[in-house]
Parts: structure tokens; C-alpha cells; sequence
């Protein structure tokens, strides 16, 4: 892609009501753009970000099994009656239409994904099932400050399993639960997964997949030695303790941001909406429900939040916008840098093009710094006589050499 004809431009000031740097550079960047407090465009380069994390979560989840759908986000206030969720869930947003009948706006799918299953899974046979979807969601959240990783307006990969037994459901969990570390550790991020409060059998789980960041609004006690982990909130450990785990790590308190979560809902929607199944003895059951959120936009804010430096992004390969960013310094380069971005297409690669002809090579590094893409190809008059261009990786201060026959090469292996 052209920067020239890029929709946005980068703003060389952060917004004054932004606070958090994910909304700053995001914005400056040109990645989003705020409607109002708690609500985003995703715009071009935006846009490409979320696609791909979209793009490694649905790979997990479709190879764990899971059947991608896309449900509503408008629904009949009748749903959430049902479950109670219209007089108990105080984020809910109602809204009426013109002959006064009332809807709300999905702030989760258990009041649609299960009357849908009612249809479809009849018999212990239709058992185990998993379905996704990525899809908005609806918050009326009191705080939105924190850019997007809180919105009112944000997007979920919402999963809904349905078991025949609790044993099923906690094997199934087992089973999404590598699948989500797999697909952090795919966008370069670590995640800690919290305890749940209580005995596996005795209460029901919840389980938060948790990524450390000043920027994040949970307080979380960890193991520096094992895979502990537990949230404040219900902690009954304080830090510096030793680890109840390990017995050999002393617990340390950091702020994290929630990335996802998975939820035993048991029978409480199955029950509600009549949701049955035969047995196979011929009987008559209520299968166990699981439910697996994963913020897709709030891992975009966190990834921003953990990947930066001053001057801006350091996108991790698997979520840039762009893999390359090919920057033209002088005009004597023009028609081989159009060679060069023509063959570095041709490959395949993802390559946003910086050739636009009034801007400095000072002031298009800045934003190159600004936007974050991994690998920057500086095409100059200087390291064309040698048939060579100057290539660097976003955030490292070393430039190195590169021949040009070999350029399209080094970035397919990658
Ligand atoms: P939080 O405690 O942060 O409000 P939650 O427990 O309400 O999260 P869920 O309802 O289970 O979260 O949603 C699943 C996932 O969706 C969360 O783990 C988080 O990544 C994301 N999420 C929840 N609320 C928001 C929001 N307002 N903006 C952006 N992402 C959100
Ligand atoms: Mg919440």
C-alpha cells in the first residue's frame, strides 16, 4: 500500500483527552479513531492489526473444533428476561424502538447462543459441541479511560461450549486453555492464568488469562518460580508470602489487563431457556455450558502497551499492520525503490510503501517509528550504487545492508 494514498496521516500530537498510550499513539498513529468515550473506528491500519489477531485466535479455536458463527448484536429484550439479565446486569444497554418494544445490545451471547442449541443439539450424540464467534459487543462500563482496553463498544471472541458431563466441560477447558497460550505466545505475549477461588469440583471455575501491564486494571498476586497466579481480589495469600504452590517463590503484586476468561456456567442457561438433551440411557438432561471471551480490541491496546518506546509502536510480527515499511529518501531512487516495492508485492509480502514525494526523511522516520512495523528499507542514492538497500528492525538501533536480489528473500524467512 502507498502511504500517499493512505486514508489517514499521522498527527504529531497525542489527543488531550487520551491519557493511556495505547489511545495516544493509536490515535497518533492513525490506527483509530475516537467517536466518543468508550467508542472506536478502526481505521485502515487499525483495522489490519485486529485481523490479524483475529486471524490467530479463529486459527486456535478452529483447530481445537470450534464452529465459527456470527449472532446478533441486537437482541429481544425477551432473552435477557429469561435469564434475569435485564433486571440484574446494570451494563446491559436497553433500548426501545418506535412502537415502544424493548431490545438490548449484546454485552455477551449465553441469552442467543443457547436458544440457537435448542435447535440444534437434541441428543448426547450432538455432544460435545463448541461455538465461536467474533463479534461486538455492548457495555455501558462507567470507566472508559483506558483507551481500548476499555470500551463501550469493544470486540470478543466468544466461545460456548456444551458438555454431557462436569468432567467433559473440565477436559474441553483443559483443552482452550493450551489453545489460548498458544495464540498469546503467537502475538508475543505472555499470559498468566489465575487460580480459580476454589476446589475444581466443589465450585464452579473461572479462570482469567492475565498479561502484565501498568496499563491494565486488575491486581494480580504471582509466583515469579511457578505458574501461580491469583487475583487480588479473592486472594487469600498477600505479597511477599511464600508461594502456596511451589512453597519456593515469595508472591509478587503487579497491575495486568484481562485478555480473556473462561466461565463454568453449568446448567443456569441450559435450565433457562430449556435447553435439553437425551441421555444416553434415554433420559433427559441439561448439558453443562463452558464460555470462553477473548477481548480482541483490548489486546490490540495491550500489545501497544507493552510494545513501545518513546518514539512509538514496536508491533510484534504477528499483529503489524504491515510487515514492511519500504521508505524512498531521495527522488534519484524513485524508480528503482518502484522496483523494489513492485517485486517485494510480487512475493507476497506485506509492504506499505512511504512514497510520499513532501515529507523529509526525518519526518517520515518519525512516523515509521510512530506506526511500529517490524522492518524498515530505507532505498537511498548512497547504498543503490552498490545494488544494496539499508534495512532495520523497529526498535533496534543497527541498520544493516542488504543486496537487493536478496531482500524479498530474508523477509519470506522470517
Ligand atoms: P473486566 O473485568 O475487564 O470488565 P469482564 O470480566 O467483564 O472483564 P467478560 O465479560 O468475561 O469480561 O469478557 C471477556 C473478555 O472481554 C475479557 O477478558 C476482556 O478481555 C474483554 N472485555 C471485557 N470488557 C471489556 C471492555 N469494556 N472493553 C474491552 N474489552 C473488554
Ligand atoms: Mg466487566
Amino acid at each position: 500500500m502507498r502511504q500517499s494514498k493512505l486514508f489517514t496521516k499521522t498527527a504529531k500530537n497525542a489527543p488531550k483527552d487520551e491519557i493511556t498510550l495505547n489511545a495516544r499513539f493509536l490515535t497518533m498513529g492513525g490506527f483509530i479513531y475516537k467517536v466518543m468515550a468508550g467508542v472506536y473506528a478502526y481505521l485502515p491500519l487499525g483495522l489490519k492489526v485486529l485481523n490479524k489477531i483475529r486471524g490467530i485466535i479463529r486459527q486456535e479455536m478452529d483447530a481445537i473444533g470450534g464452529q465459527e458463527i456470527l449472532m446478533p448484536a441486537l437482541h429481544p429484550a425477551k432473552n435477557w428476561q429469561t435469564t434475569g439479565g435485564w433486571d440484574n446486569i446494570d451494563v446491559l444497554f436497553k433500548l426501545k424502538n418506535r412502537t415502544g418494544k424493548d431490545y438490548a445490545l449484546g454485552q455477551s451471547h449465553e441469552e442467543i447462543i443457547t436458544p440457537i442449541a435448542k435447535e440444534t443439539t437434541k441428543s448426547y450424540k450432538d455432544l460435545p459441541v463448541a461455538i465461536y464467534q467474533i463479534q461486538w459487543k455492548y457495555r455501558d462500563e462507567l470507566r472508559a479511560k483506558s483507551g481500548i482496553l476499555r470500551g463501550r463498544e469493544f470486540e470478543m471472541k466468544d466461545m460456548y461450549s456444551f458438555h454431557a458431563s462436569q468432567e467433559d466441560f473440565e477436559q474441553f477447558y483443559g483443552v482452550v486453555k493450551e489453545a489460548y497460550l498458544r495464540a498469546y505466545q503467537k502475538l508475543g505475549l505472555t499470559a498468566k492464568v489465575t487460580e480459580a477461588s476454589g476446589g475444581v469440583f466443589t465450585e464452579k471455575i473461572s479462570y482469567e488469562f492475565m498479561v502484565l501491564t501498568d496499563a491494565g486494571e486488575d491486581d494480580i498476586l504471582y509466583c515469579p518460580s511457578c505458574e501461580f497466579c491469583v487475583n487480588v481480589d479473592i486472594a487469600k495469600q498477600k505479597q511477599g508470602e511464600v508461594c502456596p504452590k511451589c512453597g519456593q517463590g515469595n508472591l509478587q503484586q503487579a497491575k495486568a489487563s484481562e485478555v480473556g476468561n473462561v466461565f463454568d456456567l453449568g446448567q443456569k442457561f441450559s435450565r433457562d431457556f430449556g435447553l435439553t438433551y437425551t441421555t444416553q440411557d434415554g433420559k433427559s438432561d441439561y448439558p453443562i455450558m463452558g464460555c470462553y471471551g477473548w477481548g480482541t480490541t483490548r489486546t490490540m491496546g495491550v500489545l501497544v502497551e507493552k510494545f513501545n518506546d518513546k518514539k512509538g509502536i514496536i508491533w510484534p510480527e504477528a499483529a503489524a499492520p504491515f510487515k514492511v515499511h519500504l521508505i524512498i529518501v531521495d527522488e534519484v531512487s524513485r524508480q528503482k525503490t518502484e522496483e523494489i516495492y513492485a517485486t517485494l508485492n510480487k512475493a507476497g509480502i506485506e509492504v506499505l510503501y512511504d512514497d510520499r514525494e513532501n515529507k523529509s526523511a526525518g519526518e517520515k522516520f518519525a512516523d515509521a517509528d510512530l506506526i511500529g512495523i517490524p522492518w524498515r528499507v530505507i532505498i537511498s542514492e548512497k547504498t543503490l550504487k552498490e545494488n544494496s538497500v539499508e534495512v532495520k528492525k523497529r526498535g533496534e538501533q543497527e541498520a544493516k545492508l542488504v543486496k537487493i536480489d536478496n531482500l524479498a528473500k530474508i523477509f519470506h524467512a522470517q
